[in-house]
């Protein structure tokens, strides 16, 4: 049975989308670019337990940078250092993928990798003008594994 569902999943690489596996992105959870990295910031991050948190300026359409978790290790609560400064040292990647490209496609850009969380936009049409993108959710690769495996994983 076991093997079954992972046969079906992995057969659904064409047919589901980022759309269908994506988190929302009113549940993501992001940090503004002018945030300090204080204890009560840090404390945050922490409970959240996420492995990477998108950064954002202005709005959370605009996201200008991830951050990886692991790159607090060397970080002093007690020295507030800015956001900015640790994500202009890092520079790690921000990807995009469209609502509709299927799962198999973002499995491929994910095992090149380059990054494993990827910002899903959907175009807003438009007669006449260049297309406008809406940021509409995240996909990591546990999204799309899961997707292949039919079931949830739980962290541990
Ligand atoms: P983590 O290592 O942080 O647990 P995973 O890549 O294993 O992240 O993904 C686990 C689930 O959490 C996925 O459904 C993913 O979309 C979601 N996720 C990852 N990062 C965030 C975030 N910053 N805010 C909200 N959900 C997230």
């Amino acid at each position: 049975q076991d093997e079954m569902n992972i046969i079906f999943g992995a057969l659904d690489l064409t047919r589901k989308t980022a759309q269908d596996v994506m988190t929302r992105i009113g549940d993501v959870f992001m940090l503004p670019i002018d945030a300090k990295l204080d204890f009560g910031t840090i404390a945050e991050i922490v409970r959240r337990g996420y492995t990477r948190v998108p950064i954002f300026e202005g709005d959370r359409q605009n996201i200008v940078g991830i951050l990886h978790t692991k790159d607090l290790a060397l970080v002093s609560p007690a020295d507030s250092l800015p956001l900015k400064v640790l994500t202009s040292f890092h520079k790690h990647p921000v990807c995009f993928a469209f609502t509709d490209d299927p799962i198999g496609s973002m499995l491929t850009e994910f095992r090149k990798g380059r990054s494993h969380l990827v910002l899903i936009r959907a175009i807003i049409q438009s007669v006449d003008r260049d297309p406008l993108y809406r940021l509409v959710g995240i996909v990591t690769l546990e999204d799309v594994i899961e997707e292949i495996i039919q079931a949830e994983i739980h962290d541990e």
